[in-house]
């Protein structure tokens, strides 16, 4: 397992429309484009800086991860994510060491990267994805 960089940092808003006027208008930082993620339940945006990102997630659905982060704690930093090069084998090895997955298997998020949860019972209570582009 090679982790190279910090991806992004993924942000639970209420309202991405809202949430991106501060970020675009008072930042400066250009959305690359809202989309759905059907199966998380979210919509994204992604702020992309130099070599990472922040993205934003909204709830698309009351039974939606994000829907309930918010319920129980409000808006705020959601995960970390940082990439990795090769996503079947990270996983395969952190299974190997006995680390608390959420995902055993990628699958698909955002801008077509492929993910996978790594649960923070395991990493100090922060919710830790992995991503390949
Ligand atoms: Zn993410």
């Amino acid at each position: 397992m090679k982790p190279t960089i910090v991806d992004h940092i993924g942000i639970a808003v209420k309202n991405i429309e809202a949430s991106l006027k501060f970020w675009e208008e008072t930042l400066g930082i250009r959305c690359t484009g809202v989309e759905e993620v059907a199966d998380q339940k979210v919509k994204t945006a992604f702020l992309p800086l130099e070599d990472s990102e922040v993205e934003l997630l909204e709830a698309t659905a009351e039974d939606s991860p994000i829907a309930k982060f918010i319920a129980k704690r409000g808006e705020g930093i959601h995960h970390l994510a940082i990439r990795v090069e090769n996503l079947e084998e990270a996983l395969a090895e952190l299974k190997a060491k006995g680390v608390r997955l959420i995902d055993e298997t990628p699958r698909k998020g955002a801008g077509g990267a492929l993910i996978a949860f790594i649960h923070p019972a395991a990493t100090g209570g922060v919710l830790l994805e992995l991503s390949q582009r």
